[in-house]
């Protein structure tokens, strides 16, 4: 039987950046629409990865200049393409090894909780008494928290010691019973500095409401975030006023007309990447203000030999569009080497 630093040492070969294990016991108490074992009965251990978002995808929207790296590579291509190829290639392994192992990526479009964690209307029902609705979505920041990868945040962002919020979270469920890691006990990442806050452009992190949690008898607490105000603003709108006239940005969010937001630069939102690679906002609050913070205390081991905003202030904030649409350059003449 594959141990659990065999199985560790196989998820990093297949392109996690870290991992941990948890047993299934952590998950005692955990509500029916998102517990694990609503999927997998007889399951034993829960396996956490991380896969980490580059410091460089972040960089064109630091500069305003380049924002679908982002949204590819580091959100929608990281959560739709190379997360599964490692949680499957991890669950074959178990398989092979004659445990049953669920590849759960990050695929949770399907779930039957929205945003706040009610059920949606009129959209799916038990298969008999006892059963959750389908589709369970089991928390991955909570299921990386139980695993012993790291800390939520005030923010609600899942902070690791390695790359503070700078990372995707991919699990595998399995009937393989392996020996678990602590949960983090690390030095403490989130100092509640509150830069996510300030950074935030939506204003969805508010400062003093926070939402409770014992996890495996750990009591956390993290920002109640407005998930409906993120959603929209990352995307680079805003919801209109009640009768206000504007040019659309893009269809209705939430039922809501919205508009361009101060912070894009883009006349329409410019269609999705990957399905969910659609950050305007490019987490200006929860990753970027985050990461800058992080980095100026020293408390990520991902170290780089220059830091991620070299004065500490975010270069831009909100645009308007110029009086006259940007010309076109006329073609660059190349002089030819003699
Ligand atoms: S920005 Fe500060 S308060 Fe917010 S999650 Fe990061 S460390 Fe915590
Ligand atoms: S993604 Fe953007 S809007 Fe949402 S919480 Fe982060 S900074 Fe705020």
């Amino acid at each position: 039987m594959l141990t659990a630093t065999q199985v560790k040492q196989c998820a990093l070969s297949l392109g996690a950046d870290a991992v941990g294990i948890g047993n299934i016991e952590r998950w005692a108490g955990a509500p029916i629409q998102q517990d694990p074992r609503q999927i997998m009965p007889r399951a034993r251990s829960v396996i956490a990865m991380a896969f980490r978002v580059m410091r460089g995808s972040l960089r064109g929207i630091e500069e305003g200049t380049f924002f679908s790296n982002y949204s590819a590579m580091g959100y929608g291509g990281l959560t739709y393409l190379y997360m599964p190829l490692t949680v499957i290639n991890l669950a074959k392994a178990l398989e092979d090894d004659g445990f049953e192992a669920i590849p759960y990526g990050h695929q949770s479009d399907w779930r039957a909780i929205g945003q706040t964690g009610d059920l949606k209307k009129n959209y799916s029902f038990p298969v008999k008494p006892g059963r959750a609705c389908p589709d369970v979505m089991v928390n991955q920041r909570i299921a990386a928290y139980l695993c012993g990868l790291g800390e939520i945040g005030w923010s609600k962002m899942f902070l690791t010691p390695q790359f503070g919020p700078r990372q995707r979270l991919g699990i595998v469920i399995t009937e393989a019973a392996l020996e678990p890691d602590p949960i983090y006990a690390g030095p403490p990442l989130c100092n509640r500095c509150m830069a996510c806050v300030r950074d935030c452009p939506a204003g969805a992190i508010p400062r003093d409401r926070g939402v409770k949690a014992t996890l495996a008898g750990h009591d956390v607490e993290w920002a109640d975030v407005n998930m409906e105000r993120c959603d929209i603003c990352f995307r680079g709108a805003v919801p209109m006023a009640e009768g206000e006239q504007a040019e659309e940005y893009c269809d209705p969010m939430f039922g809501k007309k919205v508009k361009r937001a101060p912070w894009s630069p883009f006349y329409k939102k410019p269609k999705n990447l990957y399905n969910t690679g659609q950050a305007i906002c490019g987490a200006r609050g929860c990753t970027r203000a985050c990461l800058t913070s992080l980095e100026a205390r020293g408390v990520l081991s991902n170290k780089f030999h220059s830091p991620f905003r070299p004065d500490g202030k975010c270069p831009w904030r909100n645009v308007e569009p110029p009086a006259e649409q940007p010309k076109s350059e006329p073609p660059a003449t190349h002089k030819e080497a003699d």
